[in-house]
């Protein structure tokens, strides 16, 4: 079978389940085999009820006696059961997890696996996962290691234990990827000696099928190196292919940049003035500037953007600088316009909602703007510039590989005043701190500044940690105090909708919720599913002080900026990443006035590590290393970047493999700068490579 085959070639897997997986970015047979289980269960353990001891148990049995009940104002709901083998019986809880009632099927067997304890003056089995033991595959199995997958957009972990038993004859026929691994491989003195000829079908099949666990852990090995090497060859090849694009050289002109620094009404930090100065070098030179300017949320980046269009300018060149959100394009648009219009630099919008298109279309044909702020309605293909040299992209994590990537194409295209092979400067900016620790394993090619001090005079924002379920209350004179100050607050729920599945709280029902409570303030929702302009419509409002409270999902999370928001209240917060936590707390503290974070939590348990280290620093970078360390690097780095660069396998920290991986790319790409054809061996591996070179290059 062919790897690139859909998935729907697959036995089992129908036109509906295919738009399911597609949804889940599962399109190829390649994709599927490329889902790896989240975890094993080793039925190698299971013990009979009669004979358990505490601690971690796995057992098979029937569960009966089924009930739930609520605790604490209906906050808690605990549903309970008994279990029963042919040994003894053991009673069984779930918190909060309502759904089990109705989950089992009396009459058949499951696999139980969780914690068996003494709680309140009993022993019982508190919170264990179950699977239906038929879907083991028992009967016809050879080995006693489940795996288990993720549901992924509906679709129910044991499909996907079917589509891969299903798929098994096809393992015996999956081709070698790595250089090295090929019969009579010209690169065979680069590979380290776990990767052989037959490694990557011999990893696959352990990992959907493995015998024992040492054989999990050899593929996680290979598939980890895998995506590393990948990752790394393609860092290494895009920098070769970028040192022989062209550039326009913009020159450093100390005067004019003397003048719009001295036209600020601040004065630039030192980190401000360490990053400006590696761009404006940068722009000089005769080879496309490919920089990532990384700073915390409210260091500044703006302003340094800003000086770097006006050296754009100065030298008779066009800047393009593209924003996530039209809310956010929009700010950018009125404060660089009293900034930069007193110094001559014509600026322009560019969103959905700009009337006149056609005339601002014309005029950045013929070079009468400067510079140009916009959404992806600068991608579009009828927007064309008379001389870009400089493209900035704010939050650039916001942004999808192929939009960058259009952005970037289209303006080496469609310049007027350009030769062939030139590309403009690409300026990416975001506020996603990556750990000092991880910027050399996976962007040592990529050039990075990094503004590591907030504007002075800024009040470090209180964190407090709540309980939801008996605390929530607590908050409420506070916040009437904040809005009778003149202050705004955010709100922050987890889902839009409540639904039975779903143990946090919910957009809808808290706004309703906070209506009731605060019926004299104006109170509003904001989700994802809301349309465009309508989510617009009510940030502006927000904006300009016309809500008072702002209940919403994490869509309020990027880059926007209302100083006078002073309250952020994050429910559920034990569900989200240290990272985001961090964004979200930037979005208030942005102005004079003094800022309150509040993190209320659903846990019966004390605060997990992540919110007691948020109660401790506001420092991104000092959080970013602290999640670092508490989650494991692969993990991070994924939700940081919501997807772009999300290693399946592979942990950053795991450094020798990095430096293996980071070697044999070495060796490779030096290859293939002697002899291109030398990849044509390579095609799987080429094609594969080109996603990861887009991510990191930024271009
Ligand atoms: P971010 O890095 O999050 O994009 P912004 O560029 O939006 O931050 O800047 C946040 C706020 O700080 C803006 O209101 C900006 O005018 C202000 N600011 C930027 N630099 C300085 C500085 N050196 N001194 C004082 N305020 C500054
Ligand atoms: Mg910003």
């Amino acid at each position: 079978m062919n790897l690139l085959a859909e998935v729907t070639e697959v036995k089992g897997i129908g036109e509906k389940t295919a738009e399911s997986l597609n949804k889940a970015g599962i399109f190829t047979v390649r994709d599927l085999l490329y889902t790896l289980p989240r975890d094993y269960e080793n039925f190698q353990n299971l013990v009979k009820i009669g004979r358990l001891t505490p601690g971690k148990v796995v057992i098979r049995g029937k569960i009966s006696d089924l009930d739930t009940r609520f605790a604490r104002r209906r906050h808690l709901s605990i549903t309970s059961g008994k279990i029963s083998d042919d040994t003894g019986a053991v009673r069984v809880v779930w918190f909060n997890q309502p759904y089990r009632a109705k989950q089992f099927d009396e009459t058949r067997d499951y696999y139980f696996t969780g914690e068996y304890n003494l709680k309140n003056g009993r022993y019982q089995i508190t919170s264990p996962s179950a699977i239906l033991a038929e879907d083991t595959g028992e009967g016809h199995k050879s080995s006693s290691i489940y795996p288990i997958y993720r549901q992924k957009s509906g679709i129910k972990p044991p499909q996907f234990n079917k589509f891969f038993k299903n798929l098994r004859p096809i393992f015996a026929e999956i081709p070698d990827l790595l250089p090295g691994t090929f019969k009579n491989d010209p690169l065979k003195s680069t590979r380290p000696a776990f990767v052989y000829e037959g490694a990557r079908k011999d990893a696959l099949f352990s990992s959907h099928f493995p015998d024992t666990e040492v054989e999990v852990k050899n593929a996680r090995k290979y598939l980890a190196y895998e995506e590393l090497f990948e990752l790394l060859l393609a860092a290494k090849l895009s920098k070769q292919e970028n040192s022989k694009l062209r550039a326009e050289t913009l020159k450093f002109d100390q005067k004019s940049t003397k003048k719009i620094v001295d036209s600020l009404p601040f004065k630039l930090t030192n980190a401000q003035r360490r990053a400006t100065w590696d761009i404006l070098q940068d722009l000089e030179k005769k080879t496309p500037m490919s920089r990532l300017l990384q700073g915390d949320v409210g260091s500044g980046k703006t302003v340094v953007a800003a000086i770097s269009a006006f050296q754009a300018k100065e030298n008779g060149y066009q800047t393009a600088l593209l924003a996530p959100t039209a809310i956010l394009a929009t700010q950018h648009y009125e404060g660089l316009k009293s900034l930069l219009e007193p110094l001559g630099v014509k600026i322009a919008l560019l969103t959905g909602a700009t009337k006149h298109k056609e005339q601002l279309k014309k005029d950045l044909r013929s070079g009468k703007i400067d510079l140009l702020i916009g959404t992806h309605a600068i991608i579009t293909d009828d927007t064309n510039f008379y001389s870009l040299a400089l493209c900035i992209i704010d939050e650039q994590h916001r942004f999808g590989v192929d939009q960058r990537q259009k952005l970037l194409l289209k303006t080496a295209r469609n310049i007027k005043k350009s030769a062939d092979n030139i590309a403009p400067h690409l300026l990416s900016m975001t506020a996603t701190p990556i750990p000092r620790s991880l910027q050399l394993t996976i962007f040592g090619d990529l050039d990075i500044s990094v503004i590591d001090e907030l504007p002075k005079g800024r009040q470090k924002i209180e964190t407090e940690i709540l309980r939801n379920i008996d605390q929530e209350s607590q908050l409420y004179p506070k916040i009437t105090e904040e809005i009778k100050a003149g202050h705004q607050v955010y709100w922050i729920c987890k889902n839009i909708e409540d639904s039975p599945k779903l143990e946090t709280t919910s957009v809808k029902k808290q706004a309703e919720k906070l209506k009731h409570i605060f019926p004299k303030y104006h109170i509003e929702f904001l989700h994802g599913r809301m349309k465009p302009a309508e989510k617009d419509e009510i940030m502006e409002r927000f904006s300009k002080g016309k809500i008072d409270i702002l209940v919403s999902t994490t869509v309020v999370e990027v880059g926007v900026n209302v100083p006078n928001a002073s309250v952020m209240v994050i429910m559920d917060a034990e569900n989200y990443g240290l990272a985001q936590l961090h964004q979200l707390r930037g979005r208030v503290g942005r102005g004079q006035a003094k800022s309150y974070c509040f993190l209320l939590t659903n846990s019966e348990d004390l605060p997990t590590r992540r919110l007691r280290e948020m109660e401790k620093s506001t420092d991104g970078f000092y959080l970013a290393e602290a999640d670092l360390k508490i989650r494991g690097p692969g993990e991070i780095y994924g939700s940081l970047q919501h997807g772009a660069l999300d290693l399946r396998i592979a942990t950053l920290s795991d450094t020798k493999l990095i430096s293996a991986a980071s070697k044999q790319a070495t060796a490779v790409a030096g290859a293939f700068s002697k002899n291109p054809e030398i990849m044509l061996n390579y095609k799987e591996l080429m094609s594969g490579i080109s996603h990861y070179q887009q991510l990191t290059t930024l271009n």
